[in-house]
């Protein structure tokens, strides 16, 4: 990000990625671009503003995209499902407002599964996404547009949600880093709802450096969402939550568990030589039995579905976007609107969401999947009593073939057993690029994950691993 230094101009950077986003539209990548000639006069004003001498924030001028389940006043937010459609924000959301702010300039919205319901962006009314490194497969989702943005250099960053891998999964499956942070670092404000106990707001970049830069931007407390914690990603005082560790002398946890059969043999031998390499120079490795994990993808898939029907409940074909026009009375008006307006995934979690908090059920699965989390929380815990960062893959495979499990919902949820987990505990965790398939080229994400608050550790240290190590 290096316009104020005058190595570039603002005007042809925002030219630039107008331009490859036109070269890459069979990528489906967006669902709209900005307006070109706005876009080009805010970079007109940064170049002014820089000739002249005059400060200019961080950002200024830097490109990026914006899922579209992001709110601005700008264009129109879709979700990637028809029944938004047309919706029209009368605010930004607090993190648009913050990147605009810094100086970034919005060239596209991307795709996503429709309401951030899925692992492929294949659930999208705005038909898939592709993958950035071929064709032919899956971006991975449900930001699969944004992963794929930042992969195919249209942008130098991108936003994205995270409810349970939504970023990290893309990110692994596009070769970029995506970062996840602490839940409530990141305002929701002016983000579309999707599981509000779990859903976090994120990026993707093609370095940590340049994560860090945007974390330091958008972290922070906002009034508009009380569940943002109070500042600390550019405090000092973080260091009170993190151990106070040279990257020299970590200690890495390795999961046990997650060592088994339903794994592909090449995340495995990439987490291994992650592991080796680790080890000669000089780190500590931890080898961790964490049990209760294996139930976390039953826990994610009752706890929120039960959120998701709560937040769609809104969408009922009178306050927002789109409104059926077979309808021929008040009932017909919800009923088929939201019948109509719907993807089918989203469908799946109302129906499976309100059954688990039907008076009956609330206690068999609802209650019992939050007493579950209880425990898987705790897991973290301890498992940070006996080590720094846990190191695990982002998902059991490279990206899949398009088509190859959308018409197979457990098979999609199944790519969330690994990244799950981390959204139910409200932990940090950032997919970074560490390898790929052998056979495929495909790229294969690791994540890092940390103890609640350690994002800035986080991000040094996987600086310190593209530097030194990989
Ligand atoms: N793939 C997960 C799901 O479908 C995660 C989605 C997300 O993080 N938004 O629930």
């Amino acid at each position: 990000m290096k316009i104020a230094n005058k190595q570039i101009s603002a005007v042809s950077l925002v030219k630039e990625a107008f331009e490859k986003a036109r070269q890459f539209a069979k990528y489906n990548v967006f669902v709209s671009l900005a307006d070109e000639e706005k876009a080009l006069k805010k970079a007109e004003e940064i170049d002014k503003k820089i000739a002249t001498g005059e400060e200019v924030g961080p950002l200024a001028g830097v490109p990026y995209a914006l899922k579209d389940n992001f709110l601005s006043k700008e264009g129109n937010t879709t979700a990637s499902a028809k029944i938004l459609e047309p919706f029209h924000s009368p605010i930004d959301s607090t993190t648009v407002k913050k990147l605009e702010e810094a100086g970034a300039i919005m060239i596209g919205r991307t795709n996503l599964d429709a309401f951030a319901q899925g692992s492929s962006t294949e659930n999208s009314y705005f038909g898939p996404s592709h993958n950035a490194k071929d064709f032919d497969r899956v971006p991975g989702g449900s930001s699969g547009g944004s992963a794929a943005a930042v992969a195919l250099d249209i942008v130098e960053f991108a936003t994205g949600t995270d409810t349970g891998g939504s970023i990290r999964q893309p990110a692994s499956f596009n070769g970029v880093y995506g970062f996840k942070p602490t839940y409530g670092t990141i305002s929701r404000y002016g983000v579309v709802a999707m599981a509000s106990s779990t859903d976090c707001i994120g990026f993707f970049t093609k370095n940590a450096e340049d994560m860090d830069l945007l974390m330091s931007i958008c972290a922070g407390q906002d009034e508009k969402d009380l569940t943002t914690l109070p500042s600390f990603y550019n405090h000092e005082e973080q260091k009170y939550f993190v151990p106070e560790i040279a990257p020299k002398s970590a200690k890495i946890g390795i999961i046990k568990d997650f060592r088994n059969d339903s794994i592909d043999p090449e995340v495995q031998r990439v987490l291994d030589s992650q592991v080796e390499k680790l080890k000669s120079a000089g780190h500590q490795i931890v080898e961790l039995d964490m049990p209760t994990l294996k139930y976390a993808l039953a826990v994610y898939y009752i706890v929120v579905p039960a959120e998701v029907a709560s937040n769609l409940s809104r969408y009922d074909g009178i306050r927002y976007g789109y409104r059926s026009e077979h309808a021929k009375n008040l009932s017909e008006v919800f009923g088929f609107s939201r019948n109509e307006g719907f993807m089918p995934e989203n469908k799946r979690r109302i129906m499976i969401g309100n059954f688990v908090l039907s008076s009956g059920f609330y206690d068999a699965y609802f209650k019992k999947a939050e007493q579950a989390r209880t425990l898987i929380i705790e897991e973290y815990q301890k498992a940070f009593e006996k080590c720094d960062y846990l190191l695990t893959p982002v998902s059991p495979s490279p990206a899949f073939k398009l088509g190859e499990k959308v018409s197979d919902p457990v098979a999609m949820y199944f790519e969330d057993v690994m990244s799950v987990p981390i959204n139910l505990a409200g932990l940090p965790s950032l997919a970074y690029p560490a390898g790929e398939s052998q056979d495929t080229k495909m790229p294969i994400g690791l994540q890092l994950i940390g103890q609640r608050r350690s994002d800035k550790s986080i991000l040094d240290f996987a600086k310190y691993l593209a530097k030194e190590l990989n």
